[in-house]
């Protein structure tokens, strides 16, 4: 690197052009995955605190031919970057779509919902509306049982349009959750304005919860927030007894996590509801 000045990046550091050498592999690798049809969903049950499993969320795996099963968090926020997410986006919500016409033709399934997540890139597009729409016509999926789950960030970018959006998918049926809920840059202003149906409260809050009174206070106020604005609150990354005790104490009407299952392929998932 050559006289490189003081917060200016140097585009010789040899470490960084590996870096970007490697993402740009990636990005090439994750391409040609789309096209081998190499992703997979995987499940992960949301349950009510009554017992009863009410959903899943559906959490995307690639099933890559040499590395094995590659979690989200090595492959998502590449794709972020590199608008592959927006292919990647639509097969995860044909893919759900398929499962839930699939899955109401069998009493044991038909009442659940899927949870997808949405990138802020995918939903800002002119035509996510209309490609949601699509996938509930094609597949013959029932709206009702279709959520899908924005983070804070999204939300934010431009309220007025994401209201709109919201509000042209919940009248097909389609319900939504605010993901990860406290992690984000939160405004209690423009929550009260949004048509949410769930609060999703971040397992790092659930985490402390149980060792920190202000954890405690955290998990408190979101519920009560959510009784206030009539959304249903779920708590995320449940993995122990004390967790589960805790939260269904104060009154969160459902959870996920470790504690019930991890996300699940598709016929250990049946497997699971078969045996409930
Ligand atoms: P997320 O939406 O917050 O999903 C929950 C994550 O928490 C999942 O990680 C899940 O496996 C994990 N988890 C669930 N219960 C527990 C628990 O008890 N303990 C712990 N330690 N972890 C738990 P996963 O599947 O690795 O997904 C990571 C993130 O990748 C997701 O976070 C989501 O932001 C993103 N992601 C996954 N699938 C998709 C997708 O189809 N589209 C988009 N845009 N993002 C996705
Ligand atoms: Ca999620
Ligand atoms: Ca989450
Ligand atoms: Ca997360």
């Amino acid at each position: 690197a050559k006289a490189a000045g003081r917060n200016t990046v140097s585009f010789f550091d040899p470490t960084m052009q590996a870096r970007v050498s490697a993402r740009a592999a990636l990005e090439a690798d994750m391409r040609r995955a789309l096209g081998n049809d190499e992703f997979v969903l995987h499940y992960q049950p949301l349950m009510s605190v009554d017992g009863t499993m009410a959903g899943v969320e559906a959490l995307v795996r690639w099933k890559h031919p040499q590395r094995g099963l590659v979690p989200p968090a090595e492959f998502i926020p590449v794709a972020e970057e590199s608008n592959l997410i927006l292919p990647l986006g639509r097969w995860v919500m044909r893919e759900a779509g398929s499962r839930l016409a699939q899955w109401s033709g069998d009493t044991r399934t038909a009442g659940l919902e899927i949870a997808v997540n949405v990138s802020a890139a995918q939903f800002h597009r002119p035509d996510f509306v209309e490609h949601v729409l699509e996938v509930l016509a094609q597949t013959g999926a029932r709206a009702d049982r279709l959520r899908l789950e924005l983070t804070e960030s999204l939300l934010l970018k431009d309220v007025e349009g994401t209201v709109g959006k919201m509000q042209q998918l919940r009248a097909a049926g389609v319900s939504f959750a605010l993901d990860d809920f406290g992690t984000g840059y939160s405004s209690l202003s423009y929550l009260h304005r949004l048509p949410l149906d769930q609060l999703k409260i971040d397992r790092s809050f659930i985490w402390s919860a149980v060792k920190e009174d202000s954890g405690a206070a955290i998990v408190r106020i979101i519920v009560l927030l959510g009784k206030a604005l009539n959304m249903s609150v779920l708590a995320e990354g449940v993995e122990t007894q004390e967790q589960l005790n805790f939260v269904i104490a104060e009154g969160c009407q459902y959870y996920q996590g470790y504690i019930f299952s991890k996300p699940l392929p598709e016929p250990e998932l049946l497997t699971i509801i078969a045996g409930l």
